[in-house]
């Protein structure tokens, strides 16, 4: 019998669980640990709550999970309280699934100032992640400025674009709704230190800020350059240029009725925040492209920002005793493998990029590399010890079975319009769990 410990519940650990279903089928036990009692990271926490469809990938992944041989262990930190040592003392085989939930910082003057948030913190707290949920974002202001083209500052232009009757059928929570629905901007900025050719928004994601009903996005046409010059971009990226010289038709007159602004800024790199305790401005350096890279042109301007939101990358949380490559911002390895039996997979592997479909060949990947590994058994104890274990520290473990109380609870205080109204402390969660 072979024994894994994967931890982290998102879509890398899932596929990385079938994978090993698949390939050693009743000669596998699978235990999925995860830091908080509920699953899915990525799917529930980073998805954006108006993707609902995406959302459905989980289905697939309570597949997996309700297996006799795949188990979860939630509301376990592997770092505090099991170490990486002693899991890989209990399981063959231990993969890192933990993804990359912190904000690559920014590094550039005054971002510590009130109202400057990377978008781990700012989707966190509209997802009602626990470490975020008290987050209180101040929306009063007049503009928000949204650094970054990719499609994480196309979720959250979205979001805080949205009217109440388009969040219709999502699962944002109900503390960010009510601080959205009061939201006083007018305008929002999304900076690209690059041009438009250079976007890393996909066309689906860009074309959705097109439909939306309180704003209509503005390119400036002269940022686009000629349009013979779209026919040696790829497909996907020359789609995206398409909306954005759309969006640059649109007429001034259109654009004149909307209450919300949304405005492109290419050619923007960030330099400095400004303000008194709260952000006010941000200083820009216009830029040139040279060699695909973003040139500063000594030319500056201010824009007036009462939030601000870098949406610039992700990186992985360091773990106790897993070596780290500080300059990747993951677990430092070789295709996956960090040290013997021990292995990481998705966006703790390779950094956050792709789609989550992306994961699956990595999850297979990863479970071929262990079979190639280790042929034989290593004759482990696996969950019995790890239950022993978690005995000894009175560690309140979450299952999966607990988890669909939790899940029914959500469904039931749901708004009308809403699949569920997730909890977002995790006592509150525990105690839906069934556990005092
Ligand atoms: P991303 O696609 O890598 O985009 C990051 C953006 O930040 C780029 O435009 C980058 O510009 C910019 N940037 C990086 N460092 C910067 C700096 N110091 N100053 C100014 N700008 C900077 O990352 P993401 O948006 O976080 O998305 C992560 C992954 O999740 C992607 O694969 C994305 O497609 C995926 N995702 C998918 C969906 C969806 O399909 N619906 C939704 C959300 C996320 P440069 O290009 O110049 O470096």
């Amino acid at each position: 019998m072979r024994h894994i410990a994967i931890v982290g519940s998102g879509p890398a650990g899932y596929y990385t669980a079938e994978a090993a279903q698949k390939q050693w089928g009743d000669d596998v036990r699978i235990d999925i640990f995860d830091m908080l009692p509920v699953p899915y990271g990525l799917i529930r926490f980073g998805v954006a709550p108006d993707h609902q469809s995406i959302k459905g990938v989980t289905r697939r992944y309570e597949q997996t999970a309700l297996a006799d041989n795949v188990r979860f262990v939630g509301n376990v930190k592997v770092g505090q309280d099991v170490s990486i040592a002693e899991l890989q003392d209990l399981y063959d085989a231990v993969v890192l699934a933990t993804g990359a939930p912190r904000d690559k910082d920014i590094g550039i003057p005054g971002d510590h100032l009130k109202n400057v948030f990377g978008s781990a913190a700012f989707v966190g707290w509209y997802n009602g992640h626990p470490e975020f949920a008290a987050l209180d974002p101040d929306l009063s202001g007049h503009t928000a400025v949204v650094i970054g083209m990719g499609n994480v500052a196309l979720d959250v232009t979205r979001i805080l674009s949205k009217t109440r009757e388009e969040f219709a059928g999502s699962d944002i929570v109900a503390h960010a709704l009510e601080r959205l629905m009061a939201s006083k901007i007018k305008r929002i900025v999304i900076l690209g230190r690059r041009g438009t050719h250079q976007i890393m928004m996909t066309p689906k994601e860009l074309g959705e800020l097109g439909h939306l009903s309180r704003t209509a996005p503005w390119v400036d046409p002269r940022d686009l350059p000629e349009e013979v010059e779209d026919a040696l971009l790829e497909p996907g990226i020359r789609k995206s240029v398409t909306h954005l010289r759309s969006f640059a038709a649109i007429p001034e007159s259109h654009r004149a009725d909307l209450p919300l602004e949304v405005e492109f800024d290419f050619f923007a790199s960030p330099q400095g925040l400004m303000g008194e305790g709260q952000v006010q401005a941000i200083s820009v350096e216009r830029t040139r492209i040279e060699a695909g890279r973003a040139v500063g042109t000594g030319e500056f301007y201010e824009i007036p920002a009462n939030l601000v939101i870098s949406c610039i990358g992700y990186q992985t949380s360091p773990i106790e005793g897993v070596p780290f490559d500080d300059g990747a911002g993951r677990f430092a390895n070789d295709e996956g493998r960090i040290l013997p039996g021990l292995y990481c997979v998705g966006w703790a592997r390779r950094g956050p990029s792709g789609t989550i479909g992306t994961n699956r060949p990595d999850g297979f990947g990863i479970v071929e590399m262990i079979a190639e590994d280790f042929p034989q058994s290593q004759r482990k104890t696996g969950r019995v010890g790890f239950d022993a274990l978690a005995a000894a520290r009175k560690l309140d473990v979450v299952s999966f079975d607990d988890w669909k109380k939790i899940e029914e609870a959500e469904t039931l205080r749901a708004r009308d319009d809403a699949p569920r109204e997730k909890f977002v402390d995790v006592e509150e969660m525990i105690r839906a769990s069934g556990h005092d």
